[in-house]
């Protein structure tokens, strides 16, 4: 298994005790433009909310860790966050996303490893939904794959289709 190089960037409102058991990646993107800025002005979105992915992949490629650990819980994916580990990417949308095979590289390696450290399947399925806390999920999908399954559902659209077949294909 090869680990790719990954930063530090440690939100500082995340509990270092409270760690799930990860069944599930979810693919994110920042709903942000590029030109706001990078890991601080992400850390500057979430913090009123506490929010937070456990990783987070810069245009260059850059790969930053936001929790304790790789398995700390976040609040990125409302009903998901007891069994994904979630990756912002940044950009805007699918069009920064889609023109940035750096980016997109990074996002592959991080998904390979994670992938077989925690031996997540590659296929995305739902468990008990209906009830958000005995919801769970299983495999490499995407923020709007799993918003459409919790109560209060608000029509996520990161990231698209396309993008995630990519990475599941390479992974
Ligand atoms: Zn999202």
């Amino acid at each position: 298994m090869i680990e790719p190089s990954i930063k530090e960037h440690i939100l500082p409102w995340i509990d270092p005790e409270k760690v799930i058991i990860p069944t599930a990646i979810v693919l994110h993107w920042w709903e942000e433009p590029i030109s706001k800025g990078d890991i601080e002005f992400l850390e500057s979105l979430w913090a009123e909310r506490q929010l937070a992915s456990q990783f987070a992949v810069l245009t260059d490629g850059t790969i930053y860790r936001l929790t304790p650990h790789e398995n700390s819980y976040g609040r990125h994916a409302k009903c998901a966050n007891n069994s994904a580990i979630g990756i912002e990417i940044q950009g805007l949308g699918s069009e920064d996303l889609d023109n940035n095979p750096i980016q997109f590289n990074a996002v592959v390696s991080l998904t390979a490893y994670l992938k077989r450290k925690y031996e997540i399947e590659d296929e995305f399925r739902v468990e008990h939904e209906g009830d958000d806390e005995a919801t769970h999920f299983y495999g490499i999908t995407s923020h709007k794959n799993v918003d459409v399954y919790c109560s209060n559902a608000n029509g996520k659209t990161d990231v698209h289709d396309e993008y995630l077949a990519r990475v599941i294909e390479e992974v």
